[in-house]
């Protein structure tokens, strides 16, 4: 795969910015909440190419050979926001709005390699009220994630998005769909994201960046300040536990499985050996898709897992080897192979000790 540079991103909306919803198994996704990887990945793509950072060719290698690649983006606030686990739930009592989460009962039985019982379900706020609400997956703060809260009248998170109406986006308006509606939700000014950026490296730097994202963009739509920060894969190394057996991994990106005892293989990173054998996926199911610009043809993936499912998995190998695996694991992702057809910026997990403890803000 040659050598790599990781960054954490930044991504401020400076004009309203078209994203459609996508259909998936479980319903709408709200765009407010995730901006799919392969979305940002292609804006980058295009700015480098718009700028002449990089000629046509090269677009179309780095396409080919995955040379950059995108976990979904993730809001911000003051922090960054993490797709919430399963086991946070939100109390609907008119006043309360307490967070309940179980995650800590929940690690404690899954690293210790036992099945997870009827415990692992919240059924009352710690006001008793049973009006419980899942969160999984919208993104939150690590504090909430891990500890929940016990107060109520807590701010509700800032993500209010406007509704466009006939956004005249065709550029092949036909005459009998003049005057159609589209409805798109739009991503309002002001608002942050987050992602990790796996680049070849020497082809980004730190400086700051104007991408156009989603629809409209010749309309002035979609204009999005990128700045990045680079990530040190030691200094996150170091924050790792030293942990042998069971390890409980956090997803940032969907989870797709080939098979039932899928095992992921670290030593597709360069000069790294081991595996992570994936025991069980807790998260809810979802639909994959985008357009394969090159083949012209739209993908989906049905049956993955989305972003914020945790990932009980058996690590095997050298201590140092596998450490360093499994925070490119959670950089990078894994690539799979459908028959010709290969997927990038699949199961982007690491130790739940890094996201929980916000290790890649510090
Ligand atoms: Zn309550």
């Amino acid at each position: 795969m040659g050598l790599m540079d990781f960054y954490l991103a930044n991504l401020t909306i400076e004009s309203p910015t078209i994203i459609p919803r996508r259909r998936s198994a479980t319903g709408y996704v709200g765009v407010r909440e995730t901006i799919p990887g392969s979305t940002l990945g292609g804006a980058i793509l295009s700015s480098l190419r718009r700028h002449n950072r990089i000629t046509a060719q090269e677009a179309e290698e780095f396409a080919k050979d995955h040379a950059l690649i995108s976990s979904p983006a993730f809001p911000r606030e003051k922090n960054l926001l993490y797709p919430a686990h399963p086991f946070i739930w939100r109390c609907k009592e008119p006043g309360c709005g307490r967070y309940v989460t179980k995650l800590d009962e929940v690690l404690k039985v899954l690293e210790e390699g036992c099945e997870l019982g009827p415990t692992a379900i919240a059924l009352t706020c710690q006001e008793g009220h049973r009006a419980l609400e899942k969160m999984h997956p919208r993104p939150l703060p690590a504090a909430t994630l891990s500890q929940g809260c016990k107060s109520p009248g807590e701010k509700k998170e800032g993500l209010e998005s406007v509704k466009v109406v006939s956004v005249p986006v065709s550029r092949h308006r036909a005459s009998s769909i003049v005057g159609a509606l589209y409805s798109y939700e739009t991503l309002p000014t002001g608002l942050e994201y987050w992602a990790i950026l796996t680049v070849r490296q020497g082809i980004l730097d730190e400086r700051v960046d104007v991408l156009r994202l989603g629809r409209g963009i010749s309309k002035g739509f979609g204009k999005v300040k990128l700045s990045l920060k680079k990530l040190d894969v030691n200094k996150l190394q170091k924050a790792l536990p030293a942990k042998a057996g069971h390890t409980v991994l956090y997803s940032l990106s969907p989870v797709v499985l080939r098979s039932v005892e899928h095992t992921i293989d670290l030593g597709a990173y360069t000069g790294l050996s081991g595996g992570v054998r994936v025991k069980a996926v807790y998260g809810s199911s979802t639909t994959i898709g985008g357009w394969d610009i090159r083949r012209n043809i739209e993908w989906r993936v049905v049956n993955a897992a989305s972003p914020g499912s945790l990932v009980l998995a058996e690590v095997e190998g050298d201590g140092t080897s596998v450490a360093h695996g499994l925070i490119l694991l959670g950089l990078m992702g894994e690539k799979i192979d459908f028959g010709g057809f290969t997927l990038v910026g699949l199961n982007m997990m690491m130790p739940i000790d890094i996201i929980l403890g916000d290790v890649l803000a510090s």
